[in-house]
């Protein structure tokens, strides 16, 4: 049985002070909420903060990107000793902003993929298709691919701990949410990929979560598919009582 997952990525948003208030406000809400795994990903320079603030909470941190050296000359990168040394137990890898805005391939997401393993971060790697791309359909063609690059080569064991994101990028930021059945039918094709690729059970186990556009008002839904196992939240995650409506779209 999957245990659900929401996570919270808040991208280059809020500062010091309201990262803070923010990380309590979810802490604080969803303390007696047992049935679900939680966590936020605020900018790199406010990780060790909102950590110590939110440490014994049910709330997990992440980080939004990481090199995959251990060490070295890499001026302004991040390794995964690091992230841990801060508190993080995941990180975001693969994320459509960093593919499309900054360039990462499926071969440099894959690098990190494994020096996240290696260091014991849990990756969750997104993957998505861009509105072109759907119209011409080719969606699953261009979800194998990234499936095939970003995550190649993990033993089953990485493989059922790593989390996918699918990430459609025609719906991150532009309120333009995939249906349910979209969503759930690119699911059920990742989990097929999956089980074709390690083993059922290594599919049984991979949490997929759906990210693009989730609020309140449709996480229900979405999060009531039988492949959608959580969610990714950008702009939803800013305030604690939206992110927090959508953890109420789990079934308990
Ligand atoms: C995201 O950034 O991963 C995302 C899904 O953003 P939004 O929820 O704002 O569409």
């Amino acid at each position: 049985m999957r245990r659900p997952f929401i996570a919270g990525n808040w991208k280059m948003h809020t500062d010091r002070v309201s990262a803070i208030a923010l990380a309590e406000g979810v802490a604080d809400q969803s303390a007696s909420l047992a049935h679900v795994d939680l966590a936020i990903c605020p900018p790199y320079v406010y990780l060790d903060a909102v950590a110590r603030a939110i440490a014994g909470s049910k709330v997990a941190v992440g980080a939004q990107n990481m090199y995959h050296e251990a060490a070295g000359a890499y001026t302004g990168e991040v390794s995964a000793a690091m992230l841990l040394d801060v508190g993080c137990k995941y990180v975001i890898l693969g994320h459509s902003e960093r593919r499309h805005i900054l360039g990462e391939t499926d071969a440099a997401v894959n690098r990190k993929v494994h020096a996240a393993h290696q260091a014991g971060l849990a990756p969750i790697v997104c993957v998505g298709e861009v509105l072109a791309e759907r119209e011409a359909g080719k969606t699953l063609q261009v979800i194998r691919a990234q499936f095939e690059g970003s995550l190649a080569g993990l033993s089953d064991d990485q493989m059922a701990k790593t989390v996918i994101a699918y990430e459609p990028v025609w719906a991150i930021g532009t309120g333009k949410v995939a249906t349910p059945e979209q969503a759930q039918e690119v699911h059920a094709d990742l989990r097929k990929i999956i089980a074709g690729q390690y083993n059922a059970q290594v599919a049984e186990s991979v949490r997929i979560q759906y990210g693009g556009s989730v609020k309140p008002e449709n996480a229900a839904e979405l999060l009531g598919q039988p492949d959608i196992d959580g969610a990714l939240v950008g702009g939803a995650s800013l305030k604690a009582d939206s992110f927090l409506g959508i953890v109420a779209g789990v079934k308990a």
